[in-house]
């Protein structure tokens, strides 16, 4: 789930990982760890909480404390994200043990072992003492019951044996100079520096050493070698590298050397407090990125290159399925309204979760469009894999270029929005919704879309980063807004049509970061229950836009202040009549309907951001959320 770092080179690990820890410090964690071997040793730290804790464990700033500063040319990293065994010193890796000729193994691991129970017996019966609760420690205890001198070869004896989710970089004192690392299920990238190795869960740990990198496939294994070529001279000879990758049986894998598309900038803070507020600011460039050649205005027409060969069989799709979890599920919901509105396709939406263990029927002709930031979400890419297996086209919208789910769907498209660092998710969001128009609107024109429509849309399109600019510039209004309201602990949000799944995102946004409670619904359904709710002030988020529902939401809203509630309204600029029911309105520009989700989603990113903020919580690093969830 989180965070891996391991680096075998010519520089002093210590610092490296610990930045490279820092780096990935967005996945959300609650412990970490580090393993530095040298040509004396290996030597082990773990703490709970903030990898700052873990520095002053291992880079002691003035040595005042007795304590040698860690030291090595060969380390791994960990930032754990707990699923088996409470967050403590004891459960966080590295983990660790003993070979029977005396050395040890270190292991670092994301993911989930589901075998580790039978692992962990047949091992206690064979004399081994486990020292912690988490199932990750199976796998150190394994290979170091394996290791004959050769840590690459004990690796993929244990893990043929392993089933389950895992990303794992390993070590062993006894090979100073070897990095050994696997995978399947769980993301690992291994960058190609100068006279260096450098290993991530991704790419933000990585680009800073190279943007030359390979992507583990499910199942292989990688051997990293860097060292002195000649211990007998004095000066060791020169400095060589080697890397070599197999599959856990052994056979030879090649891989293609790629680009790694991000730049250091776009993962530092720079002038802003938090990456939440970064990436809410800088959407009208990071949207503008991601329409950048998909409308071509000569001939006005949707230019998506990933879905050039599929075309044809997108024509013909009788059905489409979008899936995702959390904020993807949300955007998949906007692409089932849009698909079935624009291009007239049978369209829905389901939580990748369920989708996967309901035995789905897939009829003839069917494309499933996979939705996810990270592209490693591990439910939507068993989603994927389900429709797959049962005939299904295969479509993915992902941010992260060379992910998994980008690279096992038969056709795509990328996001293009950057890397997005903060853990509620806010760009990519807006970002999946463009593209699923883009999609739509591609899609439409082949079929029933007539071009007098597709031209205003793209129109609208087009000036879709000046109007979010517009909505921004509303921040400090919002803040002072939320401000008002920010110690009710309960909060609705509303909206019909294009709208409710933004009442649902408005919702998610403002629990995942504020901690309090909302709840999103159509808001006709309101009145079926959660009415009961509605006491002295609470606040309630509508979604008002003028639209063909516009007179039923002003009903939602009248029926909600003869209640008593507080009224906060997302409304059509230059909408007079909404002033005399709200008590406050958030405006934004007027978009045709099918639109309108790309500009109402922003104040109530907003109204989430000043929320936390107000309530002194830490936006970026929200209690018990991971950013890329990579386990069922
Ligand atoms: N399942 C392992 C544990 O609970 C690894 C968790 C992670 O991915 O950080 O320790």
């Amino acid at each position: 789930m989180c965070g891996i770092v391991g680096y075998v080179g010519n520089k002093s690990v210590t610092p490296l990982l610990i930045e490279g820890l820092k780096r990935l410090e967005y996945r959300g964690y609650d412990s970490a760890g580090i393993a530095v071997v040298n040509d004396h040793g290996m030597r082990v730290s773990r703490s709970v909480g903030r990898v700052s804790v873990l520095e002053s464990n291992v880079m002691p700033t003035d040595g005042g404390n007795g304590v040698e500063p860690f030291d090595g040319c060969l380390g791994i990293a960990h930032t754990r994200w707990a699923t088996h065994g409470e967050p403590s010193e004891a459960n966080a890796h590295p983990h660790t043990c003993q070979t029977r000729c005396g050395n040890t193994v270190a292991v670092v691991h994301n993911g989930i072992i589901e075998n580790y129970a039978t692992l962990r017996q047949y091992l206690t019966k064979k004399g081994y003492h486990f020292t912690s609760e988490t199932d990750t420690e199976v796998l150190a205890v394994l290979i170091a019951e394996l290791y004959e001198g050769d840590l690459e070869s004990a690796v993929q004896t244990a893990l043929r044996e392993v089933r389950g989710a895992y990303a794992i970089a390993v070590v062993c004192n006894r090979e100073p100079h070897t990095l050994v690392c696997a995978r399947k299920g769980s993301p690992l990238l291994i960058g190609l520096a100068d006279k260096s190795y450098v290993v991530a869960s991704d790419a933000s740990a990585i680009i800073e050493h190279t943007t030359q990198a390979i992507t583990l496939d499910d199942y292989q294994v990688a051997k990293l070698c860097a060292g002195m070529e000649d211990k007998t001279t004095a000066d060791g000879g020169p400095w060589s590298v080697d890397f070599k990758t197999t599959t856990i049986d052994n056979l030879p894998v090649t891989h293609e050397v790629r680009e790694l598309e991000i730049g250091l900038e776009q993962i530092e803070l720079g002038d802003y407090p938090h990456y939440m507020l970064k990436e809410i600011m800088e959407q009208p460039e990071s949207i503008r990125n991601c329409l950048r050649g998909r409308i071509d205005q000569r001939e006005n027409r949707v230019v998506l290159g990933g879905l050039g060969e599929v075309s044809r069989q997108l024509v013909h799709a009788k059905r489409f399925i979008l899936t995702g979890q959390g904020t993807a599920y949300h955007a998949g919901l906007i692409g089932e309204y849009l698909i079935q509105d624009l291009a007239k396709t049978p369209a829905h939406s389901e939580y990748a979760s369920e989708f996967r263990y309901r035995n789905p029927l897939i009829e003839e002709n069917t494309a499933i469009i996979a939705i996810s930031q990270s592209g490693e979400t591990a439910d939507t890419l068993a989603a994927l894999h389900e429709a797959k297996d049962r005939g299904a086209l295969a479509l993915g919208v992902v941010n992260t270029a060379g992910s998994t789910i980008s690279r096992e769907t038969d056709a795509g498209v990328y996001l293009h929005v950057g890397p997005e660092i903060g853990v509620a998710s806010t760009k990519a969001f807006v970002g999946q919704v463009v593209v699923l128009t883009l999609m739509t609107l591609y899609l439409g024109r082949r079929k029933f879309l007539s071009q007098e429509a597709l031209q205003s849309h793209l129109a609208q399109l087009e000036r879709l980063p000046q109007h979010i600019a517009t909505v921004l510039e509303q921040s400090d209004h919002i803040r002072g807004c939320v401000e008002r309201w920010v110690d009710r602990d309960n909060w609705l949000f509303l909206g019909r049509g294009y709208n409710y799944p933004v009442a649902l995102e408005g919702a998610l946004k403002l629990k995942e970061i504020s901690y309090i409670h909302a709840e999103g619904m159509p808001a006709a359904e309101m009145k079926h229950g959660p009415i009961a709710l509605i006491d002295d002030g609470m606040p309630v988020v509508f979604i008002a836009t003028q639209g063909s529902q516009y007179d039923k939401v002003m009903s939602n809203i009248e029926e909600v202040k003869a209640r008593g509630g507080t009224i906060i309204a997302v409304a059509t600029q230059g909408d007079r009549e909404i002033h005399r029911y709200a008590d406050s309105v958030f405006e934004v520009p007027d978009v045709p309907e099918a639109l309108q989700p790309l500009v109402t989603v922003i104040p109530l990113q907003l109204v989430a951001y000043h929320a936390a903020v107000l309530r002194g919580l830490d936006v970026d690093k929200p209690r018990n959320l991971a950013k890329s969830v990579t386990v069922e």
